[in-house]
């Protein structure tokens, strides 16, 4: 695993909108109806990524909601954002932005490599954002967009692949190894 190429990509977003559930079933496939408030952890997955193998650490955030501020570390060393809100939480949807803008503040920089995913989507009489307000935000700040369900396993690997296709859209060689 030395010889591989390494990208950290932070999860983001509001609390409950299914961050550790994405993870849980990006790494270990598998999905867990319980919820336990997250404290900070990293998980690690290799990735093929258009025939490259890359180590992926994902660090699961806690706590991104108004009422507490990104720390620089989320902004120093990271290749890449993932940014989630919950399709059955307008609140959620609205913390994107400002998060995108914290971001952007922290980096010193006008745009970062981020997909902006739209979680539950299994959920759907309880839908609050439509897909096309999704697809906007996420044009409006050249990031790229999904939605996904962790409870029925759908995109979840998709959110990994559009993260380091955006990692290496910006810097195709030029990233640390
Ligand atoms: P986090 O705080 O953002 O890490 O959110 P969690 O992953 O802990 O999920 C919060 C709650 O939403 C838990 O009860 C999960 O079981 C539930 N949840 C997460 N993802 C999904 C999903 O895709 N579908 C459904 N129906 N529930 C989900």
């Amino acid at each position: 695993r030395d010889n591989l190429k390494k990208r950290k990509i932070a999860v983001l977003g509001s609390r409950s909108v299914g961050k550790s559930s994405m993870i849980l079933q990006f790494i270990e496939n598998h999905f867990m109806e319980s919820y336990y408030p997250t404290i900070e952890s990293t998980f690690v997955k290799t990735v093929n990524y258009k025939g490259t193998e890359y180590d992926c650490e994902v660090i699961d955030t806690a706590g991104q909601d108004e009422y507490s501020l990104l720390g620089p570390k989320h902004a120093i060393g990271i290749h890449g954002y993932v940014l989630v809100y919950s399709v059955t939480s307008r609140k959620s949807f609205d913390m994107i932005q400002i998060v995108y803008d914290k971001l952007i503040d922290f980096c010193g920089v006008t745009d970062i490599p981020c997909v902006i995913v739209g979680s539950k989507t299994d959920l759907s009489s309880s839908r609050q954002v439509d897909p096309s307000e999704g697809e906007r935000l996420a044009q409006t700040n050249k990031a790229a967009w999904v939605e996904t369900s962790a409870k029925a396993n759908v995109n979840v690997g998709e959110v990994f692949q559009l993260c380091l296709a955006e990692i290496e859209k910006r810097a195709p060689s030029s990233q640390p190894e």
